[in-house]
């Protein structure tokens, strides 16, 4: 983003207000032109007059228009830094003086019916924007921290992150989530099964929950009403047609474990768990896989290969996993280059030199350099990496002879597996994305 903040708005030219020199330097700017909330901020002769409800609704606003999918508002020093994630990365949308964040977070917290005067314990809320906003779902969450201000003081604060769920910019649509084709194709053989484990595997935000939507949506467009699925989730984030979805309630003892257990005397065909993080959901989803159940879930692990290892922490026996586990999928989120400003570039040359020569060749390198269309980021969207382990013969004698996760990988690249590396250098190498997004969010093969 351009570092001089006079100039890119032209703001010297009529200085009015104090609260000018507030407005960030990386203003994002909207499809529709600038920034509505620092519009607003700019059209008020003092700071003192500003309407607080309608502040609030112009940053949500902003946030939804530019597509983002998290509003984040902390207390920097002397003011209240409000940024944006857009394609995943936080970009700033306004400044604010540090007076206004107990009137932002009371704000917020009327809209959430949360109680509006406490700032020291976290709180955690919902609310739904109007109609005229398009109706999105706001989950908003305030945690206690601790400021200091230039003068050497300490104050009490608050971080405000606001997620935005906005269903229409959700497609659930296997085909449309940008796997790899024999991802894709692996993926679908997998979902055809009657029963069997696949397990979903990637950091926060790595497309997980979308890709296990999508693999929802997708049997009950196949198979209609002639199959039953169940899911139990925490939180359940879209509630999706012809599916029943159970959400997890710990106050209530209404756990993994316990709602899994009860679920299976339901008659499931299809069981998506929402996350496996103990030995006991664990367990009973393995066998829930060999009983004639087809179980879909998500873990936690450092690579795709690392999944075994994972289960076997869990106390789970390797030949359990080995005949119960028919797929692994590895999930990463890249950002891509805006079609509309993509153009030829040379990355530096110490990136360079991760590009195989062979590859090299036949590479026509591209980046985004910035236009209307993409909000000046020279991205538009992001799309899924996959690396897809099939669980065939020689990948379950290698989960029941235990062999080391890095094992594991050569036996499943030996068989036909690409990494996530070699997918996203594919992408680069096709001008899908520029070097630095794979360099930045996938770990190296080496
Ligand atoms: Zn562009």
């Amino acid at each position: 983003m351009d570092s001089d903040p006079v100039a890119v708005h032209g703001i010297t030219e009529r200085p009015r207000l104090a609260c000018y020199l507030l407005i960030g330097h990386g203003d994002v700017i909207t499809r529709n032109g600038m920034n509505q909330s620092s519009n607003y901020l700019r059209s008020l002769d003092s700071i003192e007059t500003v309407e607080m409800a309608r502040l609030v609704d112009l940053i949500i606003s902003d946030a939804i228009e530019a597509g983002a999918s998290d509003i984040h508002a902390e207390p920097w020093e002397d003011s209240l830094l409000v940024r944006i994630r857009l394609n995943g990365v936080l970009q700033e949308l306004l400044r604010l003086p540090a007076d206004l964040m107990e009137k932002v977070s009371g704000r917020l917290k009327v809209m959430a019916n949360l109680v509006s005067y406490e700032m020291d314990r976290p709180q955690e809320g919902h609310a739904q924007t109007g109609s005229e906003m398009g109706g999105v779902e706001l989950r908003m969450s305030f945690f206690p921290v601790i400021r200091g201000n230039h003068q050497g003081g300490v104050l009490r604060g608050e971080k405000i992150v606001i997620r935005i769920f906005d269903p229409k910019r959700r497609s659930f649509n296997l085909d449309h989530l940008g796997f790899e084709s024999s991802t894709l194709v692996t993926m679908k053989h997998l979902l055809s099964k009657p029963s069997g484990m696949i397990l979903l595997t990637g950091p926060t935000g790595s497309g997980k929950t979308t890709a296990i939507y999508a693999a929802l949506t997708h049997l009950v467009e196949k198979h209609g009403s002639a199959i039953s699925l169940s899911t139990v989730e925490d939180p359940v984030e879209y509630n999706l047609p012809m599916i029943s979805q159970a959400q997890i309630h710990h106050a209530k003892d209404f756990t993994y474990p316990v709602a899994l257990r009860s679920l299976m005397r339901q008659d499931p065909q299809v069981i998506m768990v929402g996350e496996i993080r103990d030995a006991e959901t664990a367990n009973i989803a393995v066998q829930a896989g060999l009983t004639g159940h087809l179980v879909i879930s998500t873990i936690h692990s450092g690579s795709t290969a690392g999944v075994f290892a994972r289960m076997i922490n869990m106390k789970i026996e390797p030949f359990l996993l080995a005949s119960s586990i028919i797929g692994v999928l590895g999930l990463r989120l890249i950002r891509t280059t805006c079609p509309y400003c993509a153009q030829p570039y040379q990355p530096e040359a110490s990136y360079m030199k991760l590009i195989s020569e062979g590859l090299l060749e036949e590479a026509s390198l591209r980046h985004g350099g910035g236009c209307e269309h993409c909000v000046m980021t020279g991205f538009s969207g992001r799309v899924s990496v996959t690396e897809m382990l099939e669980v065939d013969e020689a990948v379950r004698e290698a989960i029941m002879e235990k062999l080391p996760t890095r094992k594991l990988q050569e036996v499943a690249i030996g068989r036909g597996m690409k990494t996530l590396w070699q997918a996203g250098m594919e992408r680069v190498i096709q001008g899908e994305t520029p070097l630095e997004e794979i360099i930045r969010s996938i770990p190296s093969d080496r």
